[in-house]
């Protein structure tokens, strides 16, 4: 992993690029930033990175708890009339078609691991815990980092749409790369313990500075060696 790193940051020297070492001081600095936190229970991280698609965290968060209340037990979700499922999660939006989903999914993982215990995710070698994931229906490369980061603390980076957007007008991210290769490209440039603070400090820039719309690159902390690719020159 240090060689990695070491590349990372030979890497930024030569292009005038931030290496992720100096995005993590500068934001960390800017915003402040929680310190990670895994919450041990893979498969509750499983199901809320599903039902927070397209919707906020305080709406995801109200309709897991609506699900557990509902259905204490996973089976009762995948035994359950699909519209009691959907009626549970409704305020997580999308219901209609997370509800099947969500069955769909939990039935795929009883198959494999009958008391739905993912816990042995966090030794297996990452790129085999990652591949273990992605084989479930409906589970792509950011709900399966969103799973070991923040369930067991694994150095899986989840690209979702600001880290995406950020990394690409620092130009760490070639514009024509998929988030697929995102996901790759991206890591590589991480050493393990750089992971969870990447990830969050890209995502409060995101919200709060380089937006999709109207970036605030006039009063960006990044803006002395920001590439700013993609966007307009500055008037
Ligand atoms: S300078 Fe602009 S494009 Fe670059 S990170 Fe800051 S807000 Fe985003």
């Amino acid at each position: 992993m240090a060689g990695r790193r070491h590349s990372s940051a030979a890497g930024s020297e030569s292009t005038g690029l931030y290496a992720p070492s100096e995005l993590i001081a500068i934001l960390d600095a800017y915003y402040g930033r929680a310190p990670a936190q895994a919450s041990g229970d893979p498969m509750a991280e499983l199901v809320l990175t599903l039902l927070s698609q397209h919707t906020s965290d305080h709406n995801s968060g109200r309709a897991f708890h609506r699900l557990l209340e509902r259905f204490p037990e996973w089976d009762g979700v995948i035994a359950a009339r699909t519209s009691d499922v959907e009626e549970a999660i409704r305020p997580g939006g999308l219901a209609p078609t997370k509800a099947p989903r969500l069955q769909e999914l939990l039935a795929a993982v009883r198959e494999l691991t009958p008391e739905y215990d993912l816990g042995f995710l966090e030794t297996m070698p990452l790129e085999e815990a990652k591949a273990w994931l992605r084989a479930l229906p409906g589970v792509g490369p950011k709900t399966a980092a969103c799973v070991l980061l923040f369930a067991l603390g694994r150095p899986a980076l989840p690209v979702d749409t600001h880290v995406d957007r950020v990394s690409r007008r620092l130009g760490l991210v070639p514009p024509k790369a998929s988030v697929e290769q995102a996901h790759v490209i991206l890591e590589g440039m991480l050493a393990p313990d750089e992971v969870y603070a990447f990830h969050v400090d890209l995502i409060q820039h995101g919200r709060r500075t380089c937006h999709a719309r109207g970036p605030e690159c006039a009063r960006c902390p990044l803006l002395e060696r920001c590439p700013r690719v993609g966007l307009p020159p500055l008037g």
